[in-house]
Protein backbone atom coordinates (compact mmCIF):
# COMPACT_ATOMS: atom_id res chain seq x y z
CA UNK A 1 0.00 0.00 0.00
CA UNK A 2 1.00 3.53 -0.77
CA UNK A 3 1.00 5.66 1.82
CA UNK A 4 -2.04 8.17 1.99
CA UNK A 5 0.19 11.47 1.59
CA UNK A 6 1.88 11.97 -1.89
CA UNK A 7 4.82 13.27 -0.06
CA UNK A 8 6.38 14.22 3.56
CA UNK A 9 5.75 17.50 2.99
CA UNK A 10 1.59 17.13 2.56
CA UNK A 11 1.52 15.32 5.60
CA UNK A 12 3.39 17.66 7.82
CA UNK A 13 0.74 20.63 6.46
CA UNK A 14 -1.98 18.45 6.81
CA UNK A 15 -0.59 17.19 10.20
CA UNK A 16 -0.27 20.86 11.49
CA UNK A 17 -3.55 21.75 11.04
CA UNK A 18 -5.26 19.17 12.28
CA UNK A 19 -2.87 19.66 15.52
CA UNK A 20 -3.92 23.51 15.22
CA UNK A 21 -7.66 22.78 15.38
CA UNK A 22 -7.30 20.83 17.90
CA UNK A 23 -5.40 22.59 20.05
CA UNK A 24 -7.85 25.43 20.00
CA UNK A 25 -10.56 22.90 20.23
CA UNK A 26 -9.46 21.96 23.76
CA UNK A 27 -8.02 25.10 25.03
CA UNK A 28 -11.00 26.32 25.60
CA UNK A 29 -11.57 23.70 28.72
CA UNK A 30 -8.07 23.46 29.81
CA UNK A 31 -4.94 24.82 28.27
CA UNK A 32 -2.85 22.33 28.81
CA UNK A 33 -5.15 19.33 27.39
CA UNK A 34 -5.10 21.51 24.05
CA UNK A 35 -1.31 21.49 23.66
CA UNK A 36 -1.61 17.81 24.98
CA UNK A 37 -4.17 16.78 22.09
CA UNK A 38 -3.04 19.01 19.55
CA UNK A 39 0.77 17.66 19.27
CA UNK A 40 -0.63 14.50 19.75
CA UNK A 41 -3.27 14.77 16.69
CA UNK A 42 -0.49 16.69 14.74
CA UNK A 43 2.36 14.00 15.32
CA UNK A 44 -0.33 11.08 14.23
CA UNK A 45 -2.11 12.49 11.29
CA UNK A 46 1.48 13.34 9.84
CA UNK A 47 2.13 9.01 10.92
CA UNK A 48 -0.69 7.25 10.20
CA UNK A 49 -0.44 9.66 6.62
CA UNK A 50 3.03 8.67 5.65
CA UNK A 51 2.76 4.84 7.05
CA UNK A 52 2.25 1.92 4.51
CA UNK A 53 0.86 -0.20 7.68
CA UNK A 54 -2.07 2.25 8.33
CA UNK A 55 -3.55 -0.88 10.46
CA UNK A 56 -0.97 -0.78 12.73
CA UNK A 57 -2.03 2.65 13.96
CA UNK A 58 -5.63 2.69 13.21
CA UNK A 59 -6.60 0.00 15.60
CA UNK A 60 -4.78 1.39 18.53
CA UNK A 61 -6.23 4.37 18.27
CA UNK A 62 -10.00 3.55 17.87
CA UNK A 63 -9.44 1.01 20.86
CA UNK A 64 -7.29 3.64 22.87
CA UNK A 65 -10.11 6.36 22.52
CA UNK A 66 -12.64 3.63 24.58
CA UNK A 67 -9.59 2.98 26.72
CA UNK A 68 -9.87 6.81 27.72
CA UNK A 69 -13.28 7.10 28.17
CA UNK A 70 -13.52 4.26 30.19
CA UNK A 71 -10.37 4.90 32.65
CA UNK A 72 -11.75 8.28 32.91
CA UNK A 73 -15.56 6.43 34.20
CA UNK A 74 -13.31 4.39 36.71
CA UNK A 75 -11.25 7.20 37.95
CA UNK A 76 -14.47 8.93 38.28
CA UNK A 77 -16.12 6.17 40.73
CA UNK A 78 -13.11 5.54 42.63
CA UNK A 79 -12.71 8.66 43.30
CA UNK A 80 -16.24 10.00 44.64
CA UNK A 81 -16.53 6.15 46.15
CA UNK A 82 -19.02 3.06 44.92
CA UNK A 83 -22.02 4.61 47.01
CA UNK A 84 -21.99 7.85 46.06
CA UNK A 85 -21.68 7.01 42.20
CA UNK A 86 -25.25 5.00 42.72
CA UNK A 87 -26.91 7.84 44.08
CA UNK A 88 -25.50 10.25 41.21
CA UNK A 89 -26.79 7.37 39.38
CA UNK A 90 -30.24 7.81 40.58
CA UNK A 91 -30.40 11.71 40.46
CA UNK A 92 -28.60 11.44 36.78
CA UNK A 93 -31.64 8.78 35.47
CA UNK A 94 -34.26 10.46 37.06
CA UNK A 95 -33.80 13.58 34.91
CA UNK A 96 -34.36 11.58 31.83
CA UNK A 97 -38.00 11.29 32.76
CA UNK A 98 -40.74 13.82 31.54
CA UNK A 99 -41.85 14.40 35.00
CA UNK A 100 -43.66 17.69 34.73
CA UNK A 101 -43.05 20.44 32.95
CA UNK A 102 -39.52 21.24 35.23
CA UNK A 103 -38.15 18.57 34.17
CA UNK A 104 -38.79 18.25 30.42
CA UNK A 105 -35.73 19.54 28.15
CA UNK A 106 -32.93 18.43 30.69
CA UNK A 107 -31.90 14.97 29.05
CA UNK A 108 -28.82 15.13 27.54
CA UNK A 109 -29.56 13.39 24.72
CA UNK A 110 -32.54 14.51 22.08
CA UNK A 111 -35.59 12.70 23.44
CA UNK A 112 -37.94 11.97 20.09
CA UNK A 113 -40.87 12.44 22.61
CA UNK A 114 -39.82 16.07 22.42
CA UNK A 115 -40.05 16.47 19.18
CA UNK A 116 -43.62 17.71 18.91
CA UNK A 117 -43.31 20.08 21.56
CA UNK A 118 -40.67 21.65 19.76
CA UNK A 119 -42.22 22.09 16.37
CA UNK A 120 -45.35 23.60 18.13
CA UNK A 121 -43.18 25.56 19.80
CA UNK A 122 -44.54 24.75 22.97
CA UNK A 123 -41.24 23.93 24.52
CA UNK A 124 -38.19 26.12 26.62
CA UNK A 125 -34.54 25.95 26.17
CA UNK A 126 -32.98 24.75 29.16
CA UNK A 127 -29.46 25.29 29.76
CA UNK A 128 -26.78 23.25 32.62
CA UNK A 129 -23.66 24.05 33.90
CA UNK A 130 -20.97 22.04 32.78
CA UNK A 131 -17.01 22.80 31.24
CA UNK A 132 -19.06 24.18 28.39
CA UNK A 133 -22.43 25.38 28.76
CA UNK A 134 -24.99 22.18 27.81
CA UNK A 135 -28.56 21.22 27.25
CA UNK A 136 -31.12 20.14 25.74
CA UNK A 137 -32.77 22.42 23.48
CA UNK A 138 -36.07 22.25 23.20
CA UNK A 139 -37.28 25.32 20.88
CA UNK A 140 -37.02 24.75 17.07
CA UNK A 141 -34.07 26.78 16.47
CA UNK A 142 -31.59 25.33 19.18
CA UNK A 143 -32.97 21.90 18.32
CA UNK A 144 -31.35 22.59 15.06
CA UNK A 145 -28.27 23.93 15.91
CA UNK A 146 -27.65 21.42 18.57
CA UNK A 147 -28.43 18.50 16.32
CA UNK A 148 -25.92 20.32 13.28
CA UNK A 149 -22.97 18.81 14.86
CA UNK A 150 -24.34 15.31 14.55
CA UNK A 151 -25.85 15.06 11.26
CA UNK A 152 -22.67 16.61 9.70
CA UNK A 153 -20.82 13.95 11.63
CA UNK A 154 -22.82 11.47 10.43
CA UNK A 155 -23.14 12.70 6.88
CA UNK A 156 -19.93 13.34 6.13
CA UNK A 157 -18.37 9.99 7.63
CA UNK A 158 -21.45 7.07 7.77
CA UNK A 159 -20.49 4.26 8.77
CA UNK A 160 -16.39 5.27 9.15
CA UNK A 161 -17.74 6.30 12.51
CA UNK A 162 -17.52 2.40 13.38
CA UNK A 163 -14.15 1.93 12.11
CA UNK A 164 -12.89 4.95 13.82
CA UNK A 165 -14.75 6.27 17.33
CA UNK A 166 -17.61 4.23 18.49
CA UNK A 167 -16.56 3.80 21.80
CA UNK A 168 -18.91 0.56 21.93
CA UNK A 169 -16.91 -1.06 18.38
CA UNK A 170 -13.79 -1.11 20.38
CA UNK A 171 -14.17 -4.07 22.05
CA UNK A 172 -15.35 -6.36 19.35
CA UNK A 173 -12.45 -4.50 17.15
CA UNK A 174 -10.00 -6.02 19.91
CA UNK A 175 -11.25 -9.26 19.37
CA UNK A 176 -11.04 -10.36 15.66
CA UNK A 177 -7.39 -9.81 16.02
CA UNK A 178 -5.53 -12.30 14.12
CA UNK A 179 -6.79 -14.51 11.03
CA UNK A 180 -7.51 -17.68 12.41
CA UNK A 181 -11.57 -18.42 11.70
CA UNK A 182 -12.91 -20.76 13.63
CA UNK A 183 -17.14 -20.30 12.81
CA UNK A 184 -18.26 -19.09 9.46
CA UNK A 185 -21.81 -18.72 10.20
CA UNK A 186 -21.91 -20.38 6.86
CA UNK A 187 -26.15 -21.40 7.91
CA UNK A 188 -26.47 -17.84 7.68
CA UNK A 189 -24.97 -16.82 4.47
CA UNK A 190 -25.89 -17.27 0.70
CA UNK A 191 -24.21 -19.40 -1.86
CA UNK A 192 -21.16 -17.88 -3.35
CA UNK A 193 -22.50 -16.96 -7.11
CA UNK A 194 -19.18 -15.30 -8.32
CA UNK A 195 -16.69 -16.82 -10.65
CA UNK A 196 -13.57 -16.48 -8.55
CA UNK A 197 -15.04 -17.49 -5.53
CA UNK A 198 -12.75 -20.92 -5.50
CA UNK A 199 -9.95 -18.84 -5.11
CA UNK A 200 -10.65 -18.20 -1.01
CA UNK A 201 -10.08 -20.88 1.26
CA UNK A 202 -13.41 -20.74 2.53
CA UNK A 203 -16.21 -18.85 0.58
CA UNK A 204 -18.62 -19.21 2.98
CA UNK A 205 -16.89 -16.76 4.75
CA UNK A 206 -17.19 -14.04 2.87
CA UNK A 207 -20.43 -14.00 1.15
CA UNK A 208 -23.00 -12.23 2.13
CA UNK A 209 -26.23 -13.01 4.46
CA UNK A 210 -29.46 -14.40 4.18
CA UNK A 211 -32.64 -12.19 3.08
CA UNK A 212 -33.80 -12.79 6.60
CA UNK A 213 -31.05 -12.40 8.54
CA UNK A 214 -30.63 -8.79 7.38
CA UNK A 215 -34.38 -8.38 7.78
CA UNK A 216 -33.88 -8.91 11.76
CA UNK A 217 -31.59 -5.79 11.87
CA UNK A 218 -34.04 -3.71 10.09
CA UNK A 219 -36.66 -5.13 12.03
CA UNK A 220 -34.75 -4.49 15.54
CA UNK A 221 -33.65 -0.60 14.43
CA UNK A 222 -37.72 -0.34 13.59
CA UNK A 223 -39.00 -1.45 16.52
CA UNK A 224 -36.40 0.73 18.81
CA UNK A 225 -37.32 3.75 16.82
CA UNK A 226 -41.15 3.26 17.55
CA UNK A 227 -39.89 2.63 21.42
CA UNK A 228 -38.13 5.83 21.40
CA UNK A 229 -41.62 7.84 20.74
CA UNK A 230 -43.70 6.10 23.37
CA UNK A 231 -41.07 6.08 26.39
CA UNK A 232 -40.38 8.77 28.13
CA UNK A 233 -37.17 8.58 28.21
CA UNK A 234 -34.06 8.81 25.60
CA UNK A 235 -33.86 5.28 24.37
CA UNK A 236 -30.24 5.67 23.51
CA UNK A 237 -29.62 5.31 27.31
CA UNK A 238 -30.54 2.07 27.85
CA UNK A 239 -26.82 1.74 26.64
CA UNK A 240 -25.66 3.47 29.33
CA UNK A 241 -23.88 0.98 31.86
CA UNK A 242 -24.14 3.76 34.15
CA UNK A 243 -27.90 2.69 34.70
CA UNK A 244 -27.41 -1.09 34.51
CA UNK A 245 -26.35 -1.12 37.86
CA UNK A 246 -29.50 0.15 39.06
CA UNK A 247 -31.41 -3.43 38.19
CA UNK A 248 -29.48 -6.59 38.80
CA UNK A 249 -31.26 -8.24 35.94
CA UNK A 250 -30.61 -6.00 33.31
CA UNK A 251 -26.66 -5.41 34.43
CA UNK A 252 -26.12 -9.27 33.93
CA UNK A 253 -28.42 -9.27 30.65
CA UNK A 254 -26.02 -6.58 29.76
CA UNK A 255 -22.86 -8.36 31.03
CA UNK A 256 -24.56 -11.95 29.09
CA UNK A 257 -24.91 -9.38 25.62
CA UNK A 258 -21.44 -7.92 26.05
CA UNK A 259 -19.88 -11.42 26.30
CA UNK A 260 -21.47 -13.19 23.43
CA UNK A 261 -21.78 -10.72 20.88
CA UNK A 262 -18.59 -8.58 21.66
CA UNK A 263 -16.28 -11.11 22.50
CA UNK A 264 -17.35 -14.81 22.06
CA UNK A 265 -18.77 -14.13 18.32
CA UNK A 266 -16.07 -11.80 17.25
CA UNK A 267 -13.63 -14.20 17.88
CA UNK A 268 -14.68 -17.07 16.81
CA UNK A 269 -15.55 -15.27 13.38
CA UNK A 270 -13.25 -12.96 12.92
CA UNK A 271 -15.61 -10.91 12.06
CA UNK A 272 -17.85 -7.75 13.80
CA UNK A 273 -21.19 -9.35 14.43
CA UNK A 274 -22.67 -7.47 16.47
CA UNK A 275 -21.56 -4.53 14.65
CA UNK A 276 -22.87 -6.17 10.84
CA UNK A 277 -25.77 -8.46 11.99
CA UNK A 278 -27.81 -6.34 14.90
CA UNK A 279 -26.66 -2.79 16.12
CA UNK A 280 -29.60 -0.13 15.39
CA UNK A 281 -27.42 2.47 15.57
CA UNK A 282 -24.79 0.89 12.46
CA UNK A 283 -28.04 -0.64 10.67
CA UNK A 284 -28.98 3.37 10.48
CA UNK A 285 -25.86 4.49 9.28
CA UNK A 286 -25.70 1.44 6.57
CA UNK A 287 -28.53 3.33 4.96
CA UNK A 288 -26.25 6.55 4.08
CA UNK A 289 -24.01 4.24 2.35
CA UNK A 290 -25.20 5.18 -1.26
CA UNK A 291 -24.32 8.56 -0.69
CA UNK A 292 -21.27 8.56 1.31
CA UNK A 293 -18.72 11.08 0.40
CA UNK A 294 -15.64 9.15 0.84
CA UNK A 295 -16.12 5.35 -0.49
CA UNK A 296 -14.05 2.54 -1.20
CA UNK A 297 -13.25 2.23 -4.74
CA UNK A 298 -11.18 -0.57 -6.59
CA UNK A 299 -9.32 0.36 -9.85
CA UNK A 300 -10.60 -2.53 -12.10
CA UNK A 301 -7.36 -1.98 -14.71
CA UNK A 302 -5.41 -3.00 -11.82
CA UNK A 303 -7.47 -5.67 -10.11
CA UNK A 304 -6.26 -8.87 -10.55
CA UNK A 305 -8.87 -10.48 -8.60
CA UNK A 306 -6.77 -12.64 -5.92
CA UNK A 307 -9.01 -12.36 -3.44
CA UNK A 308 -6.53 -10.95 -0.65
CA UNK A 309 -9.10 -8.04 0.10
CA UNK A 310 -11.95 -9.88 0.13
CA UNK A 311 -10.34 -12.47 3.06
CA UNK A 312 -9.10 -9.20 4.83
CA UNK A 313 -12.57 -7.41 5.37
CA UNK A 314 -13.88 -8.09 8.92
CA UNK A 315 -16.91 -6.37 8.48
CA UNK A 316 -19.12 -8.48 5.89
CA UNK A 317 -18.32 -5.65 3.50
CA UNK A 318 -16.41 -6.96 0.40
CA UNK A 319 -17.45 -10.13 -1.33
CA UNK A 320 -16.08 -12.03 -4.50
CA UNK A 321 -19.48 -10.45 -6.51
CA UNK A 322 -18.71 -7.25 -5.52
CA UNK A 323 -14.97 -6.89 -6.79
CA UNK A 324 -15.98 -8.52 -10.12
CA UNK A 325 -18.58 -6.24 -10.08
CA UNK A 326 -15.72 -3.36 -9.37
CA UNK A 327 -18.13 -1.66 -6.96
CA UNK A 328 -17.02 -3.00 -3.42
CA UNK A 329 -19.13 -0.91 -1.44
CA UNK A 330 -21.38 -1.74 0.97
CA UNK A 331 -23.55 -0.24 3.86
CA UNK A 332 -21.21 -2.74 5.63
CA UNK A 333 -18.33 -0.83 4.89
CA UNK A 334 -16.48 1.28 7.92
CA UNK A 335 -13.41 2.69 5.96
CA UNK A 336 -10.93 0.81 8.35
CA UNK A 337 -8.46 0.83 4.79
CA UNK A 338 -7.69 -3.28 5.95
CA UNK A 339 -8.37 -4.00 2.43
CA UNK A 340 -6.38 -1.43 0.82
CA UNK A 341 -3.34 -2.03 3.03
CA UNK A 342 -3.39 -6.19 1.74
CA UNK A 343 -4.09 -5.39 -2.10
CA UNK A 344 -0.88 -6.32 -3.62
CA UNK A 345 -1.66 -4.33 -6.73
CA UNK A 346 -2.56 -0.84 -5.12
CA UNK A 347 -6.09 -1.12 -6.60
CA UNK A 348 -8.00 -0.02 -4.19
CA UNK A 349 -8.44 3.35 -2.08
CA UNK A 350 -10.52 5.58 -0.81
CA UNK A 351 -12.02 8.25 -3.00
CA UNK A 352 -14.26 11.30 -3.02
CA UNK A 353 -17.72 10.29 -4.45
CA UNK A 354 -15.70 7.29 -6.09
CA UNK A 355 -13.51 9.50 -8.53
CA UNK A 356 -11.04 11.25 -7.34
CA UNK A 357 -8.51 9.98 -4.24
CA UNK A 358 -9.06 11.38 -0.88
CA UNK A 359 -7.43 9.10 1.45
CA UNK A 360 -5.41 11.91 3.04
CA UNK A 361 -8.12 14.02 3.55
CA UNK A 362 -10.53 11.40 4.82
CA UNK A 363 -7.59 10.37 7.36
CA UNK A 364 -6.93 13.85 8.48
CA UNK A 365 -10.65 15.01 9.04
CA UNK A 366 -11.39 11.47 10.83
CA UNK A 367 -8.76 12.20 13.14
CA UNK A 368 -9.94 15.33 13.68
CA UNK A 369 -13.40 14.74 14.24
CA UNK A 370 -12.84 11.37 16.69
CA UNK A 371 -10.27 13.44 18.66
CA UNK A 372 -12.62 16.13 18.84
CA UNK A 373 -16.00 14.70 19.47
CA UNK A 374 -14.25 11.34 21.97
CA UNK A 375 -12.29 13.48 24.22
CA UNK A 376 -14.40 15.72 24.18
CA UNK A 377 -17.00 13.30 26.22
CA UNK A 378 -14.01 12.46 28.48
CA UNK A 379 -13.86 16.07 29.45
CA UNK A 380 -17.24 15.51 30.02
CA UNK A 381 -16.56 12.98 32.80
CA UNK A 382 -14.33 14.69 34.10
CA UNK A 383 -16.71 17.66 34.85
CA UNK A 384 -19.35 15.55 36.10
CA UNK A 385 -16.57 14.51 38.76
CA UNK A 386 -16.96 17.93 40.45
CA UNK A 387 -20.98 17.06 40.35
CA UNK A 388 -20.32 13.76 41.30
CA UNK A 389 -18.30 15.36 44.40
CA UNK A 390 -22.00 16.95 45.76
CA UNK A 391 -23.13 13.67 46.30
CA UNK A 392 -19.91 12.38 48.23
CA UNK A 393 -20.63 11.37 51.75
CA UNK A 394 -24.47 11.18 51.48
S1 LIG B 1 -22.15 -1.00 14.52
FE1 LIG B 1 -22.88 -0.09 16.40
S2 LIG B 1 -21.53 -0.85 18.03
FE2 LIG B 1 -20.57 -1.32 16.06
S3 LIG B 1 -19.18 0.36 15.78
FE3 LIG B 1 -21.06 0.90 14.67
S4 LIG B 1 -22.32 2.05 16.11
FE4 LIG B 1 -20.66 1.07 17.27
S1 LIG C 1 -6.63 -7.49 -3.36
FE1 LIG C 1 -6.47 -5.96 -5.00
S2 LIG C 1 -6.00 -7.15 -6.79
FE2 LIG C 1 -6.75 -8.61 -5.27
S3 LIG C 1 -8.97 -8.72 -5.68
FE3 LIG C 1 -8.68 -7.14 -4.15
S4 LIG C 1 -8.57 -5.26 -5.36
FE4 LIG C 1 -8.21 -6.92 -6.77
S1 LIG D 1 -14.22 -2.87 2.50
FE1 LIG D 1 -12.14 -2.34 3.16
S2 LIG D 1 -12.38 -0.44 4.27
FE2 LIG D 1 -14.40 -1.35 4.08
S3 LIG D 1 -14.63 -2.53 5.96
FE3 LIG D 1 -13.84 -3.94 4.42
S4 LIG D 1 -11.62 -3.87 4.70
FE4 LIG D 1 -12.46 -2.10 5.76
Amino acid sequence: MKPAASSKKKAAILGILAGGFVFWWYSTPFPWLGGVMGLFVGLFTFCTLNTSKMERLRRPFFIGLAIVVLVTLAANILWVGYRSFLIWVEAWHAGYYLQGAAQTGTALFPLPLLVPSIFLGKAEFLLQDSVWLTGQPTSLASFFLFMIPYFLTLIIFERAFCGWFCPLGALPEAMVTGNKERWSLSFLKKTSTATSGFRIPNPAGITVFKGWVEWVKYGFLILLILLSFLVPFSIVNIITPALWVKSIPIFWIGIILIIVLAIVLPFMTKRRVWCHVLCPVGTALSLLYKISLFRITIDKMKCNECMDCVQECRSYSLTPEGVERGWPMSGNCIRCARCIESCPEDAIDITWLGKRPARAPFITLIIVTSVSWYLWFAVLLVSYASKLSEFSGL
